[in-house]
Order: structure tokens, then sequence, then C-alpha cells
């Protein structure tokens, strides 16, 4: 098939207080009492009554609090199935992410390897995927990834930092309640809300954009302008937008692909553990060649917001070092294309590449 046939999110809630549905919407996806719904949810709510207090156990359900400090793992997808598989008679009736995008992306790689056999590393790739995936729920507590409504997990593995990529990868269920998100720390708000920017610069600048991937991204464009540059929204508006955002700019690549700063951020996470957000602030930053119209936007509302950004994390590594993070970066090559067109390898060569890793 020349044209890609791909699967949307089928049900997704918004609106703010609409997490409290939670419950409603699981009960008639209940398989049995042997079949438990598993709640992956970001450490960051261990102790806040407020979120948890709404989640209803019964049977054998179980919250499983994991830390976000670091991206999610295909070692540690493995054995969170493990620990789900042997703790239980049967498989989950579903799987229920809440957090950000490491708590959403490892919902998904977890309901995906329930029902299929090996490694979740052995599933790094496009369209691996061989059996459908535990019904799972998304449910965002920040803004930006797009991770609720995209069709990848992004893991990293042990030879590689890639995304199972499949029809089965996306939520069955997203609920998008703005309240979730009343917690975030301003920083982490900018990074996690400028992953989003960056997804819309680099799908409408990328040789890959279509009218379906610019509708989408300009409407999600249009929405980090108001959000991140203006005055006028309070913060409740501030809120839903980034939500909308997010999805938007999300949806956007999907059709499309992100870029030149996705490609690097990627070397960087590999390398050095830089997490997605902040290492995508940190090599936008530098690429006025590629971008100069984002880079400039971008410039001004790290001004506004009062950002700073680390500098010199690159300054003490080898040449083995930056090897290594360029071979990721370079692997990731449909984001080259898309940025830079076919000839990608002949504008962007190792030495230039190494030569843009020192600056940051
Ligand atoms: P994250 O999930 O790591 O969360 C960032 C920080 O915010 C964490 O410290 C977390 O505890 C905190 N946090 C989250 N919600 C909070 C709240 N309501 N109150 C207080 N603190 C809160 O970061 P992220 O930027 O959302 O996601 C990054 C991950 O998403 C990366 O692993 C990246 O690879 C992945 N990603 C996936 C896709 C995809 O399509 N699947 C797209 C982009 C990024
Ligand atoms: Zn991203």
């Amino acid at each position: 098939m020349s044209y890609k046939n791909f699967p949307m999110v089928p049900r997704i809630i918004f609106g703010r207080g609409s997490f409290n549905q939670l419950n409603e919407i699981l009960t008639p996806k209940r398989l049995n009492i042997n079949a438990p719904f598993i709640y992956l949810v970001d450490d960051v709510f261990k102790n806040n009554s407020w979120l948890t207090s709404r989640i209803q156990l019964s049977y054998n359900d179980k919250i499983i609090f994991i830390s976000s400090k670091e991206e999610p793992k295909t070692s540690q997808v493995d054995a969170l199935v493990e620990e789900i598989i042997l703790e239980n008679k049967e498989r989950p009736s579903g799987v229920i992410g809440i957090g950000g995008g490491t708590l959403l992306d490892l919902a998904k790689a977890v309901s995906i390897m329930l029902t299929n056999e090996g490694e979740a590393k052995d599933y790094q790739g496009w369209d691996l995927v061989k059996n459908a995936a535990i019904y799972h729920v998304g449910i965002p507590t920040i803004s930006g990834t797009g991770a609720e409504v995209s069709r990848t997990t992004v893991l990293t593995g042990p030879h590689k930092k890639l995304g199972i990529n499949s029809d089965f990868t996306p939520f069955d269920q997203v609920i998008l309640d703005s309240e979730l998100t009343d917690n975030v720390p301003k920083d982490q708000w900018f990074y996690t809300g400028m992953d989003c920017y960056i997804h819309c610069v680099e799908s409408l600048d990328g040789t890959y954009l279509n009218a379906f991937s610019e509708s989408y991204g300009d409407m999600a464009l249009e929405l980090c302008k108001e959000i991140f540059l203006g005055d006028d929204l309070t913060k409740v508006e501030a809120q839903e937008k980034l939500m909308m955002a997010s999805w938007h700019g999300g949806m956007s690549i999907v059709y499309s692909q992100v870029g030149v700063a996705h490609a690097m951020s990627y070397g960087l996470s590999y390398l050095l553990g830089t997490k997605h957000g902040i290492g995508n602030c940190i090599v936008f930053n530098h690429l006025e060649e590629f971008y100069p119209e984002g880079v400039k936007l971008f410039k001004e509302m790290k001004l506004k917001h009062d950002i700073e950004l680390p500098e010199g994390i690159c300054a003490n590594l080898t040449d083995e070092e930056f090897n290594a993070m360029i071979d990721i970066s370079f692997s990731l090559e449909p984001l080259w294309e898309n940025a830079l067109g076919k000839n990608w390898k002949k504008i962007i060569t190792r030495e230039k590449l190494r030569a843009l890793y020192q600056k940051m």
C-alpha cells in the first residue's frame, strides 16, 4: 500500500474533572475478576491522595508507581511485564498510564509486550508487533509530547533508542483532564511544551509535509504562540490549550516526521541520559541554520519565561563518545530525510554534526 493507513485513538474524553469518570469507563472493560486493571502512575503522585483516591481498586487491581527520572527502557518494560504475569492468574483487563510521556510510553509498551512473545527490544522499529495489545488507556498529567496520540512508544534498548511503531501502539482510550497538570513545575512545563512546539516546526518545515500534517501543525503552532508568547490566557485556558496543542502536534507528525532537533537529541539522550524535553531545547537553541524562524521564536519564548538552559554538556566528551552520539543520530534516517531532503547525507556530514554537538 503506497499510502499509509494509520489508526487513530478511537475514544477520548476532554474536560476539567473528566478524570473522575475513569472508573465508569473501565468497569465495562473488566474481563473477569482474575484479570486486573494495572495502573502505571508517575511516582510524583505517590503521596497525592487527591489523584490516587480517584482510582477505585477492585479484586487484584494494582497501582505501580514508577519514577520518570530516567526515560523508559526495554529492560524496564520486560521486568514490568514479568511482574504482572507472575502476580496474576490471567492477563490484565487493561493497562492505564498516568503521567508524562515516560509513563504513557511505558503503558503502551507493557500493553504490547503482554501479548507478544520475546523481549521489548525485538520490537523496536516499524510494524514488528504481531498481536493486538491489551486494552490501554493514556492519561497525561503534563502536556507536550503528543505521546497520548502517537503510534509509537519510544524506548531505550541495549543498542538503540527507537520506538515500537505499530498499529497496536495507540491508546484505546485517552482522558484529557487539564486539572491533572496543575502542579507541573515551570521549567518542566516549558521543556515539555517546547517538545510540542518543536514537533510543529520540524513537521511544518519538513520535506514530508502534506495538507494533513500541515493542518494539525498550523493549529498546534498557533496555540503554542498564544500560550508561550501571549498575555491574555487564564491559567486554566493555558493548560487546556497546551493539552490540545500537544494532541495536534502529535497528529501532525503521525503523517510526517520530526527533524534535526529530534535526531540530535536522541543522541544526547542515548549517551548522556539527557531527557527528551530539555534535550530538544538544548539542541534547538543551536539550529538557526535549519530553522531560522522557529529558533528565533523559541529564543523569545525562553526569554519571556526566564528559562536558562544548561551549557557545555558536550565539553568533555571523547572522540569515541562523539562518534556514538553521531551514529545514533544518523541512524534516524527518516528524520534527516524529512528535514533536509533525499540528499541529506551531502548536507550534514559527521564533522558538521560533531561541530554542532560541540556548541552544546
Ligand atoms: P516525563 O514524563 O519524564 O515527565 C517530566 C517530569 O514532570 C517528571 O519529573 C514528572 O514526574 C513530572 N510531572 C509530570 N506530571 C506532573 C504533574 N502533574 N505535577 C508535577 N510533576 C509532574 O516527561 P515528558 O516530557 O512528558 O515525556 C518525555 C518522554 O516522552 C521521553 O521518554 C520521550 O522519549 C517520550 N516521548 C514520546 C513520544 C511518543 O510519541 N511516544 C513523543 C515525544 C516524547
Ligand atoms: Zn518530541
